[in-house]
C-alpha cells in the first residue's frame, strides 16, 4: 500500500522561533542532531521517506515570524527542484503580503507550487475575511489546495479564536470548487466540529496530522463514513516516532481496509493529482 504524507515541515534551525526549535530538540533528538545535513540535502529526505513507506511529502514553508518562524517559500521550492518525490508547497500570509493572489500565481507558474498552506491563528486573519477572497479565487481557479492550520498549538503568540474551523464554512460555500483541507482536525477543540463540516461540505477535508493515530476512533468514532475526506499528515519532523510508525497504527485501526487505504494515500492523489 502506498502512503502520501500531506504535512511534512522544511525546516532550517536558524529560521525557527526558539519554542519550535526547542520542542523540536525535546521532541525528535534524533533528527535536531542532522537539521542542517537535512535542511541541505533532499535526498537525505527522500531516502529516509521510501525507508519509512512514503510515496509523496507535500513540504511546507512557514511565513509566522510573529509566533513560529519563517522559511520562505523559495526555499522549499528549491528544495524539491528535481524531487519527484517532494511537492511543494506555499506560505503565504495576509499581514507580510497585502496582495497574495499575484504572488500566488506567480509562484504556481514560475515556482511549481502545488498547494497553499495559511496559519490563521499564527498569521492573525479570520479566514472568512474579504481581503482573502481574491487569493482564493485563484487557487480554486488554478485547482490547488489550500491547508488551514486548524487546532491548537504550543507556540508563543498563537490567537486560537482566528482557527475556529466555522470561519471556514463561509469560504466552502463561497468557493465549491477550491480544496479545503483541516489541518489536525481541530485538535484539542474543535473535532466533532471539523468532522461535522467535512461531511457537510463535498470540498473540505481533514488531515489528521498531529493527533495520535492509534487514539484517532476516539476523537472520530464515526470515521468510516467519512472515509473519502481524511488525509494522513505526519508533521515530520515535529513528532517523535518516525513516520513508519504512525502509518502502522493506521492499519491497525478497526477499519476497512479500503478506508485505511483512502487515508493513507488515495484521498491525497485526489486532491493533488487528479
Ligand atoms: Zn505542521
Amino acid at each position: 500500500m502506498e502512503v502520501i504524507d500531506f504535512h511534512t515541515h522544511y525546516i532550517r534551525k536558524e529560521m525557527l522561533n526558539p519554542t519550535w526549535l526547542n520542542f523540536l530538540e525535546e521532541i525528535n533528538p534524533d533528527f535536531y542532531a542532522k537539521a542542517d545535513d537535512f535542511s541541505n540535502h533532499p535526498e537525505l529526505f527522500t531516502s529516509y521517506l521510501k525507508n519509512q513507506g512514503v510515496r509523496y511529502a507535500v513540504v511546507l514553508p512557514e511565513c509566522a515570524p510573529a509566533t513560529s518562524g519563517f522559511v520562505p517559500t523559495e526555499d522549499v521550492i528549491e528544495y524539491c527542484r528535481g524531487q519527484e518525490m517532494l511537492i511543494p508547497f506555499t506560505s503565504l500570509n495576509p499581514n507580510v503580503h497585502p496582495d497574495p493572489a499575484p504572488k500566488l500565481e506567480f509562484q504556481v507558474k514560475e515556482g511549481g507550487i502545488k498547494g497553499l498552506k495559511l496559519h490563521p491563528s499564527y498569521q492573525f486573519f479570520y479566514p472568512n475575511e474579504a481581503r482573502l477572497y481574491p487569493l482564493y479565487a485563484k487557487a480554486q481557479e488554478f485547482r490547488i489546495p489550500v491547508i488551514f492550520h486548524i487546532g491548537s498549538s504550543i507556540f508563543k503568540g498563537t490567537k486560537l479564536k482566528y482557527c475556529d474551523p466555522i470561519y471556514l464554512d463561509d469560504i466552502a460555500v463561497d468557493f465549491p470548487d477550491l480544496k479545503i483541507i483541516m489541518a489536525h482536525s481541530g485538535r484539542g477543540f474543535w473535532h466533532s466540529e471539523c468532522f461535522s463540516l467535512s461531511r457537510l461540505h463535498k470540498n473540505v477535508y481533514m488531515d489528521i496530522t498531529g493527533l495520535p493515530p492509534q487514539n484517532l476512533l476516539g476523537y472520530f468514532p464515526d470515521l468510516e463514513k467519512n472515509s473519502e475526506k481524511v488525509l494522513f499528515g505526519s508533521d515530520w519532523p515535529t513528532m517523535p516516532t518516525g513516520i513508519a510508525k504512525n502509518i502502522e497504527a493506521i492499519k491497525s485501526l478497526p477499519l476497512n481496509e479500503r478506508t485505511i487505504e483512502a487515508i493513507l494515500y488515495r484521498n491525497a492523489h485526489k486532491i493533488l493529482f487528479e
